[in-house]
């Protein structure tokens, strides 16, 4: 499959157009990075999250996701039914398939399930980065872009691929947009986040969108379940352990569910299933209450595709957490002449700056900070800078990190909270594995490391020993499989 690759960098200007500091601040270079000091005195103390401001967070989170139950429209958190009722169980047996669409990357995978003894007995996947005009384009373009790399990847399946005679291939469709689910296999699109403005999808059934771009590609499979990808990654963890009962994203944007009871859902007035549980998608992204969030923050907000929305996932994603440490570096370097006399232009350009640069200066260890100074280099055009301007970047990177893996971690208390509060022991008084998966998780140290602590510090270090925040590897893919598995048209138990 071909992989195009997307980004959301605008046009970058030619590296001889740089612009000069404000000639009011402009001032020699030494004297020029220390001036910055005080712009990032204040960012650190408008970043900080000390437990009042975590705990407070936990508590609004809680809150949030009582008012969500209790009636729709009526609390940031959407608080979404999954109908998913009942949970893999380790019995399913047969061949399906997951299609997951993120806000980098769409994959596409192929599962072989051979129930409880044998599990997963082979998979494999493919994967293709969204190309940038398809996410500001319409949306045959972008169903029928993810169709034919479905379809590709079905072409090359070999002569060991087997489906039971007279049988279509099923579907688990992973989608991580807030979709109002109608039910286990469609939902409506309520709009579209994380930098994607496709026009004409709102308000359309996203499955009916699938299923039509695979009619065009000549394709006849049947899309068996439709999940978000934290409702994924929660079967999928569930499939290996029982005792995982919240799962989060953490990567181009981020969200969470959990295993609500449904007698504790107000807005379902009475309406109940077979298990009497079911996972509820919280679309936490949207949280607002109580952030600690700077001038860059709310500038970036309103610049974005979706001012006022999706505040949370703002403060805390992958997708942003680059450009946030962009703008104050701009701003350094305009008032301060952290980088000598000149802005680079590379600077001024928005989402120029990602997270995985963030990660890679963030672990450079080195005396003189050198990969800081190649990243600074390669990725806004800093022809030199200084061990100190470095060292100030280091420490921008880690504020705005640091506030997002604690702020995700106070998001993952307020849900204990409330499951707790409403079950006395159902989670302190027990193991309970919280199920985490997303780029961002998996491959930044610091903001894990940022995140755990403060769980710890909220929970208190004896309640916070029954909490497990794991990492699972590609939960959500093979949890929607898991799912189509699950809510099968065949037979597929032993
Ligand atoms: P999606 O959000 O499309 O489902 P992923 O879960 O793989 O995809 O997350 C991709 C996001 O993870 C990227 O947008 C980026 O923000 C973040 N990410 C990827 N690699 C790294 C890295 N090395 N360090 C920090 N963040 C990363
Ligand atoms: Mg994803």
């Amino acid at each position: 499959m071909s992989a195009a690759v997307g980004s959301f960098t605008a046009v970058v200007p030619p590296p001889s157009r740089r612009r000069p500091v404000a000639r009011a601040a402009r001032c020699s270079a030494a004297g020029g990075v220390a001036a910055a000091s005080p712009i990032l005195k204040n960012l650190q103390l408008k970043c900080a999250t000390p437990l009042t401001v975590l705990r407070h967070v936990a508590d609004a989170m809680a809150a949030d996701m009582r008012a969500g139950l209790a009636a729709d429209g009526a609390s940031d958190l959407k608080m979404i039914l999954s109908y998913v009722d009942s949970l893999p169980t380790g019995n399913e047996k047969g061949l399906f398939y997951a299609l997951d669409l993120g806000g980098t990357n769409f994959r596409v995978l192929r599962v072989q399930l051979g129930g409880k003894d044998n599990r997963v007995v082979e998979s494999e996947f493919e994967q293709v980065s969204i190309p940038q005009e398809l996410m500001s384009g319409g949306t045959e373009e972008l169903f029928d872009f993810i169709a034919s790399g479905l379809a590709r990847f079905v072409a090359k399946e070999g002569e060991k691929v087997r489906l039971h005679q007279g049988r279509k291939r099923e579907i688990g469709f992973t989608f991580s947009f807030p979709v109002k689910q109608t039910s286990i296999d469609s939902g409506i699109l309520i709009k579209w986040t994380k930098g994607f403005a496709v026009s004409g999808t709102a308000g359309k059934d996203v499955v009916a969108c699938l299923n039509e771009a695979m009619k065009r590609q000549g394709l006849d499979m049947r899309v068996s379940a439709f999940v978000n990808d934290a409702v994924g990654t929660l079967a999928g963890a569930r499939y290996w352990d029982d005792d995982v009962m919240v799962a989060v994203i953490l990567g181009t944007g981020t969200n969470a569910c959990y295993i609500e009871r449904m007698d504790a859902i107000p807005k379902l007035q009475g309406l109940t299933n077979g298990s009497g549980k079911t996972i509820i998608n919280t679309e936490w992204g949207a949280f607002s209450t109580g952030l600690p969030l700077t001038e860059f923050d709310k500038d970036m907000d309103q610049e974005s595709i979706n001012p006022g929305e999706q505040i949370f996932e703002k403060a805390i994603s992958g997708m942003y957490l680059g450009e946030i440490v962009r703008r104050a570096l701009l701003k350094m370097a305009e008032v301060s002449a952290l980088f000598g006399d000149y802005v680079p232009d590379k600077l001024s350009v928005p989402y120029v700056l990602r997270t995985p640069d963030l990660c890679a200066m963030h672990q450079d260890d080195s005396e003189d900070l050198e990969a800081v100074d190649l990243i600074l280099n390669d990725t806004v055009g800093v022809t030199r800078s200084s061990r100190e301007a470095r060292k100030i970047v280091a420490e921008v990177c880690d504020a705005i990190v640091k506030r997002g893996g604690r702020l995700a971690g106070a998001g993952i208390v307020g849900i204990l909270q409330k499951m707790e509060k409403d079950s006395k022991g159902l989670i302190f008084g027990r193991r309970t594995v919280v199920a985490m998966d997303g780029g961002l998780y998996e491959h930044y140290p610091q903001y894990r490391k940022y995140l755990k602590e403060a769980v710890t510090e909220l929970l208190g270090s004896e309640a916070s020993e029954n909490v497990i925040v794991e990492h699972t590897k590609d939960g959500s893919g093979i949890g929607a499989a898991l799912l189509a598995a699950t809510n099968s048209k065949y037979s597929t138990e032993v």
